[in-house]
């Protein structure tokens, strides 16, 4: 078969490499269409040593069983599936309590030096996969993981109703997230960003507010709009310093705080306003496998909007372009697919 293979810094080439081989529980899936993660983008540039060359990217995909291992009930070649990309040990501390997602031992699909997605063929477990429903596209079914990561962190925060919720940055994770929290029915929903035209889909998905941070006053606004008080729950979305020290500015007295942004490892913020507010800080990381198959159910039942969040799709064999051009025009593109037939 053919993939794209990282071999460091910059260095993406779609080449032939062996088949995967399955295992007797294993599918043998042919990708149709896998998403671009920011972590694949920080990946390909050598910034965080969690792709280790040579390897092949790609967590966030949907395809199509080629063949199944001798073990395999519940699928056949020809069926449609999305995949659960993580493999969690089951049998630890966390995961035995329900925290799946924290397991220490847990190895993810495109990660690390384990080959994922982008290439034509993945070997994938059987009990990680799940239909795709007829009327979903491959590339929409793709957006069920990214989906899962923000319908988890949204599950930090439950009640949303009647609350003042503010999400700091409409990127892919800020607009995937906005659709859960607009189904919590809060009473208004404040999105920032320094894009207007990343703010202006967020207003197409349900935010009541628009603040653009570079053009105005992102606590001004935000207090004119919540009666003086601050937002009840803040979401930030992008995991930079201004944008951490932002999601604390923005939170109301003893307010609740959720980063599910992860890019810088050391941010600057205003502790003292955390002390002396009472302020809840709760990070949130991935999802289990429930959140996933409930956020794939939502996504089959048209429930969920990707189509407005992805902003270029591009066969697969020319990845190492896309890789460039997301990276050159990074307020122009939001999420990247890449596809195949
Ligand atoms: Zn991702
Ligand atoms: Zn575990």
């Amino acid at each position: 078969m053919k993939g794209l293979v990282y071999h460091g810094e910059k260095k993406l080439r779609w080449e032939e490499v062996p088949d995967p081989e399955i295992g007797e529980d294993q599918l043998l899936v042919e990708c149709r269409a896998v998403g671009v993660c920011g972590s694949d983008l920080h990946g390909y540039l050598g910034l965080t040593g969690r792709r280790i060359p040579p390897m092949i990217m790609g967590h966030e995909f949907s395809g199509v069983v080629r063949q199944t291992g001798k073990k395999v009930k519940r699928f056949a070649p020809g069926d449609r599936v999305c995949v659960q990309p993580i493999q969690f040990c089951g049998t630890c501390a966390f995961c035995s309590q329900g925290f799946q997602n924290i397991c220490p031992n847990k190895k993810i699909l495109g990660v690390m030096d384990f080959d994922g997605a982008m290439a034509e063929l993945v070997a994938v477990n059987e009990d990680h996969a799940f239909g795709l429903a007829e009327g979903v596209s491959f590339a929409d079914g793709s957006m069920v993981e990214p989906f899962s990561v923000t319908h988890a962190a949204v599950k930090q925060a439950p009640d949303l109703r009647g609350k003042n919720v503010a999400i700091v940055g409409a990127g892919t994770i800020g607009l995937c997230l906005l659709q859960f929290v607009v189904m919590g029915k809060p009473r208004r929903i404040i999105a920032t960003d320094l894009s207007s035209n990343r703010l202006s889909i967020a207003g197409d998905l349900g935010a009541h507010t628009l603040v653009n941070s570079g053009q105005e006053d992102t606590v001004k606004a935000v207090l004119e709009a919540t009666d003086g008080m601050g937002a009840d729950i803040v979401f930030e979305a992008v995991g930079e310093s201004p944008t951490a020290r932002q999601s604390i500015d923005l939170a109301k007295i003893r307010g609740r705080i959720v980063w599910i942004g992860n890019s810088a490892k050391m941010v600057e913020i205003d502790m003292q306003k955390v002390v002396t507010t009472e302020l809840n800080i709760q990070g949130s990381y991935g999802f289990t496998t429930e959140t996933f198959k409930e956020t794939l159910a939502l996504m089959n039942a048209g429930k969920l909007r990707a189509e407005r969040i992805i902003s270029m799709k591009q066969p697969l064999s020319e990845g190492a372009a896309v890789f460039e051009k997301m990276l050159r025009e990074k307020d122009r593109y939001i999420k990247a697919i890449l596809v195949s037939d």
